[in-house]
C-alpha cells in the first residue's frame, strides 16, 4: 500500500453501499471522536473504530508508553535532505503500525513567522519551498507503509499568542503563495489522506468552518478526498463546521457534534444530509485506504520494540541536522585534551520542546553520559545553570486529611458548589462525564500538608485554563502571570517561597475551564521543588572555575520543554537564566571554548566574537547526546543548514510590527516578504543568514550551467570536495525577478544536498518548474509565469551568492 494507491471501483462500491445502510444516526456517529484519540466504528456494518497519535517527531500511540523520539522537525528541516526526511517518514510509519495507529498526527508545515511563536520547534522553516519538499517527503514516507499522515494545522496557525481566537488577516497572495504552499504540496504531491483545522481564524472565519480554504481550494481546487479533522477541541459551532469543510470533531465525546447534535442539525434541516453523506465517504475512504474496511479489529495491545535501524536513523538525523555557525578550528576537538562540560543541557540534554509532541522516548542519551564514553582524555562537568520550572506533585505523606474537590457551575468562585468530593491525592484530571456540569464552569481544590523538608522552595500551581494557588489564604501563584506550559499543554503557574519542615500549611487552587477550548476537561496539581532553588552565582561561579581548569570548555545553553512549548509563545530572543553571561564568563576563563545551542528557536547570540565555535544542536531527539558527542569529536560531520534567519534583534524580524496583533487581530502586514526575503528587500543584515552552515571539509564550486527553457528548468552545479573529510554541501538556487519593483527579493527555488568523499566530484542538480516562476494574481484567479528577465541565484546561503545566470521567460 502506498500513498499513490487511488480507490478502485470496488472499493467505491463497497463504500457506497456502506453509506446506503448506514442510518443517519449511524453516519453522524462515525463523524466524532469517541475518546482522547480514538474514533468508533459501526458495529452493525463491521466498520471498524480506529485511532489517532500524536506525532510530529515519534508516535505516542494510545498507552502513550514509550516511542522512538527522532530530531525536532526544526532539526529536520536543517537537514535539507528530503531522502532522509523519507526514511525518517517511513519509520515513523511502522512505529505507528507498532501501536495500531491509523492516523499519525503529522507534518506540523506552519512558518516559523515569528522568532517567539512556541511551537517553533514543532515546525520546519521560515521558508515555504523547503518546508514543501519535506512536507512531501514526510507524507510519502508515513503513507508509503499504509499509515496516513495528517497536514496540520490549515493554515496561519503561526503563533501560540490567542491562537485559538486570533483573526489573522492576509491578503490573498501571500495566502497561496507562503503559507498555504506547503499544503498544496502535502496534498497535491504528498497524497496526504487527512489535514488538520486550525484553531485560529483567517480572514474572519474559522479555521473549522471556512468555506474558502476548507470548501474552495482544499476539496474543490486541490481536489482533496481525505478527511478534514479538527484540531483538538477547536470547533466552536455545531452547523457551519458541518456546512463548511469539517468532517470529523476531535477529541470525542464531541463538544458539538456529539450527543445527538449533528443528528438534530440534519433533522432540522440545518445540515444537508448529502453533506453529512460526503464526509462519511471520506472517513470510509480512509479506513478503506488503510485496509480496513471490511471490519478488521486491532488490538489493544501496543507493540513498542525499538528497533536498533530506527535508532541509528534517529541519531543520523540528529548529526545531520546540526549547523556549524562558527568554528576557528577547535572542532573537531582535539583528541586526549581535558574537557570541561558546563550547561544544563549536558545532564539532562533537552530532547524535544513542550505540547502535544511530547512523548516518552524509548531511551535518552543524554551530553554526559555519551561523551563520558567516548573521550579518551579527562571529563569535567558542572550544571551552571538551573533551567527547571515545573515542580513534582506534593507527595502523599505529606498531606494531611482528604483533598477537597468543590465544583461551581459557573466562573464564580463563590457560588455554591454542585457537587463536593474528596480525593487522596492532589493531582487530578477529569474529562466529559466526570464533570458536573456541561459549559464553564470551576473548582476549589483545598488540602492542608506539612512538608518534611524546608528552606527556599519553588511551588507550582497548574490547570488546564486560568489557576491561582493560595497557601495560608495568601495568593502565591496565578498562571495567567507567572505561568509557563509543562506537560502536553498544561499550564502551571510558579513562585518562589520559604517553606518550613513539619509546619502545617493550608492551601487552596481555584482552577477554571479553559477560556477557549471547548473540550470538557479539568486538571489541577500543586507541586513543590527545592531543586532549581541553589543560588545562581554560586551555580555559575563553579562552572567558572570547572571551565578555567580543562583545555577546552564546551557550553551547552538553550531552553527545554518548559521554555519553548505548544499554548505559550516566548517573551524574548535571550536564552533564559542568565545563560548569555554564563556563556562570557566561561569563555573568559577558558579561551577554547564551544557553545552549543541546544533549542528549538533563534536565539540572540551576543557572545558570538568571544568564542571559539558555535555549533547549533537543536532539540535533537533520544539520541541527542550521541549525535553532539559524534559532531564534537568528528566521528560524523555536521552537515545542517539553517532552515530559519536567525535576526541581530527582535525588531529586524519580518513580523515584529504586526506581532502578537491587537484586538483579535493579527494583520500578516509583511506579506510575501517572509523570513530571508524581507531581510534582503530592506538591507538588513541577519545574525545567522538562511541557508548558512559551515563544515569540517571544504568545498570548491564549478560554474553552474543552466538548460531548458521557459519555466522548467534545470541547474547544474559541479561541487568538489578539496578537504580532506567527508562531508556535505547544500546548493540553493534562488529566484528573482529582474524587471520587478514589488518582488526584488530573491526567493528559495529548490536545493540540492550532496554528500562527498574527500577529493570527490559530483553535480548538483535542481529543477525548477512552472510554481517556482509564478505568482498568483488575485484579480485572474489564477497562478501565471510572468515574462521576462529572471535573476537564477545559485547559492551556498540567502546571502552567499556564488553565480547569479540570467534567464529569460518568453509569453
Ligand atoms: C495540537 C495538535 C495536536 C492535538 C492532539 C492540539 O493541541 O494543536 O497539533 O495534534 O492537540 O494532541
Amino acid at each position: 500500500m502506498s500513498s499513490e494507491r487511488d480507490l478502485g471501483e470496488d472499493d467505491r462500491s463497497r463504500i457506497e453501499s456502506l453509506v446506503d445502510r448506514l442510518s443517519l444516526e449511524e453516519k453522524c456517529a462515525l463523524l466524532v471522536g469517541d475518546s482522547a484519540f480514538t474514533v468508533a466504528g459501526c458495529e452493525r456494518l463491521d466498520i471498524p473504530g480506529w485511532r489517532l497519535s500524536d506525532g510530529p517527531v515519534g508516535v505516542r500511540g494510545m498507552s502513550a508508553g514509550n516511542s522512538l523520539l527522532f530530531p525536532c522537525e526544526t532539526a529536520l528541516g536543517a537537514t535539507w535532505d528530503t531522502g532522509l526526511m523519507g526514511e525518517v517518514g517511513v519509520a515513523l510509519g511502522l512505529e505507528a503500525i507498532d501501536r495500531h495507529v491509523d492516523v499519525l498526527l503529522g507534518p506540523t508545515i506552519n512558518l516559523h513567522r515569528s522568532p517567539l511563536g512556541g511551537r517553533h520547534f514543532e515546525c520546519f522553516s521560515e521558508d515555504p519551498t523547503l518546508t514543501a519538499e519535506l512536507a512531501v517527503a514526510y507524507v510519502e514516507g508515513v503513507q508509503s507503509v499504509g499509515v496516513a499522515a495528517c497536514a496540520k494545522h490549515l493554515v496561519c496557525n503561526d503563533q501560540e499568542h490567542e491562537r485559538r481566537t486570533i483573526d489573522v488577516q492576509i491578503d490573498e497572495q501571500t495566502l497561496r503563495e507562503v503559507y498555504l504552499r506547503p499544503f498544496e504540496a502535502a496534498v497535491r504531491t504528498g497524497k496526504v489522506r487527512t489535514v488538520m483545522a486550525a484553531y485560529n481564524y483567517v480572514n474572519g472565519d474559522h479555521c473549522t468552518a471556512h468555506p474558502f480554504l476548507l470548501e474552495e481550494v482544499l476539496k474543490g481546487e486541490w481536489g482533496f478526498d481525505g478527511v478534514v479533522v479538527s484540531d483538538w477541541g477547536a470547533v466552536k459551532a455545531t452547523v457551519p463546521p458541518a456546512r463548511h469543510g469539517l468532517d470529523l470533531e476531535m477529541p470525542g465525546p464531541g463538544v458539538w457534534w456529539g450527543d445527538g447534535q449533528l443528528f438534530d442539525a440534519v433533522r432540522d434541516g440545518e445540515v444537508p444530509e448529502g453533506a453529512i453523506d460526503d464526509k462519511v465517504r471520506r472517513v470510509l475512504g480512509l479506513l478503506e485506504w488503510r485496509g480496513r474496511l471490511p471490519g478488521t479489529t486491532v488490538e489493544d495491545e501496543e507493540a513498542a520494540e525499538e528497533r536498533p535501524a530506527h535508532r541509528r536513523l534517529a541519531r543520523r538525523a540528529a548529526t545531520d541536522s546540526m549547523v556549524l555557525v562558527k568554528n576557528d578550528g577547535l572542532l573537531p576537538l582535539p583528541p586526549a585534551s581535558s574537557v570541561a562540560l558546563i550547561g544544563s543541557g549536558v545532564a539532562r540534554t533537552a530532547l524535544l520542546g513542550g505540547g502535544s509532541a511530547s512523548l516518552e522516548p524509548y531511551r535518552r542519551v543524554d551530553l554526559l553520559e555519551a561523551f563520558t564514553a567516548r573521550w579518551d582524555g579527562e571529563v569535567t562537568h558542572a550544571v551552571g545553570v538551573d533551567l527547571h520550572r515545573s515542580c513534582p506533585t506534593i507527595p502523599f505523606h505529606w498531606l494531611e486529611g482528604p483533598v477537597r474537590i468543590e465544583w461551581i457551575d459557573g466562573l464564580d468562585l463563590d457560588g455554591e458548589p454542585v457537587l463536593v468530593e474528596e480525593r487522596l491525592a492532589v493531582s487530578n484530571a477529569w474529562f466529559a462525564e466526570s464533570i458536573p456540569f456541561k459549559g464553564r464552569g470551576s473548582l476549589r481544590l483545598s488540602f492542608t500538608f506539612r512538608p518534611d523538608r524546608g528552606g527556599p522552595a519553588r511551588v507550582m500551581g497548574a490547570g488546564f485554563g486560568p489557576a491561582r494557588l493560595l497557601v495560608d489564604d495568601e495568593l502565591v501563584t496565578d498562571n495567567e502571570v507567572d505561568g509557563f506550559v509543562a506537560g502536553l499543554g498544561l499550564r502551571g503557574g510558579v513562585a518562589s517561597v520559604e517553606l518550613e519542615a513539619g509546619r502545617l500549611y493550608s492551601a487552596t487552587l481555584a482552577a477554571w475551564s479553559h477560556p477557549s477550548d471547548s473540550t470538557p476537561f479539568f486538571y489541577v496539581d500543586v507541586g513543590v521543588a527545592f531543586e532549581g532553588t541553589q543560588d545562581a552565582q554560586q551555580l555559575a561561579d563553579e562552572a567558572v572555575t570547572t571551565a578555567a581548569a580543562a583545555d577546552i570548555a564546551v557550553v551547552v545553553v538553550g531552553t527545554n520543554s518548559e521554555w519553548e512549548a505548544e499554548d505559550r509563545d516566548r517573551e524574548s530572543l535571550a536564552l533564559p537564566m542568565d545563560q548569555d553571561e554564563l556563556v562570557r564568563r566561561v569563555a573568559r576563563a577558558n579561551p577554547r571554548t564551544v557553545v552549543v545551542l541546544n533549542v528549538g528557536s533563534p536565539a540572540s547570540l551576543p557572545w558570538l566574537d568571544e568564542v571559539s565555535a558555535v555549533l547549533v544542536a537543536w532539540y535533537p531527539g533520544q539520541e541527542g547526546g550521541a549525535a553532539i558527542t559524534d559532531v564534537l569529536v568528528g566521528d560524523a560531520e555536521p552537515s545542517g543548514r539553517m532552515p530559519t534567519t536567525w535576526p541581530h534583534e527582535l525588531g529586524d524580524t519580518p513580523s515584529y510590527q504586526w506581532y502578537p496583533g491587537a484586538g483579535g487581530v493579527e494583520p500578516y502586514g509583511e506579506g510575501t516578504l517572509v523570513g530571508h526575503r524581507w531581510y534582503e528587500t530592506h538591507g538588513i543584515e541577519p545574525l545567522l543568514a538562511f541557508g548558512h552552515g559551515g563544515s569540517y571539509t571544504t568545498f570548491e564550486w564549478g560554474p553552474p550551467l543552466l538548460s531548458g527553457d521557459r519555466a522548467d528548468v534545470k541547474v547544474q552545479v559541479p561541487v568538489r570536495n578539496t578537504g580532506d573529510r567527508s562531508g556535505a554541501e547544500v546548493v540553493q538556487v534562488y529566484l528573482g525577478r529582474r524587471d520587478s519593483t514589488s518582488a526584488r527579493a530573491t526567493r528559495l527555488a529548490g536545493f540540492a544536498k550532496v554528500r562527498l568523499a574527500p577529493g570527490e566530484s559530483a553535480v548538483a542538480s535542481v529543477v525548477l518548474d512552472e510554481r517556482s516562476f509564478s505568482t498568483y494574481d488575485v484579480a485572474a484567479r489564477r497562478w501565471h509565469v510572468p515574462s521576462g528577465p529572471f535573476d537564477i541565484v545559485v547559492a551556498a546561503s540567502a546571502v552567499d551568492h556564488r553565480a547569479t545566470l540570467s534567464h529569460v521567460v518568453r509569453e
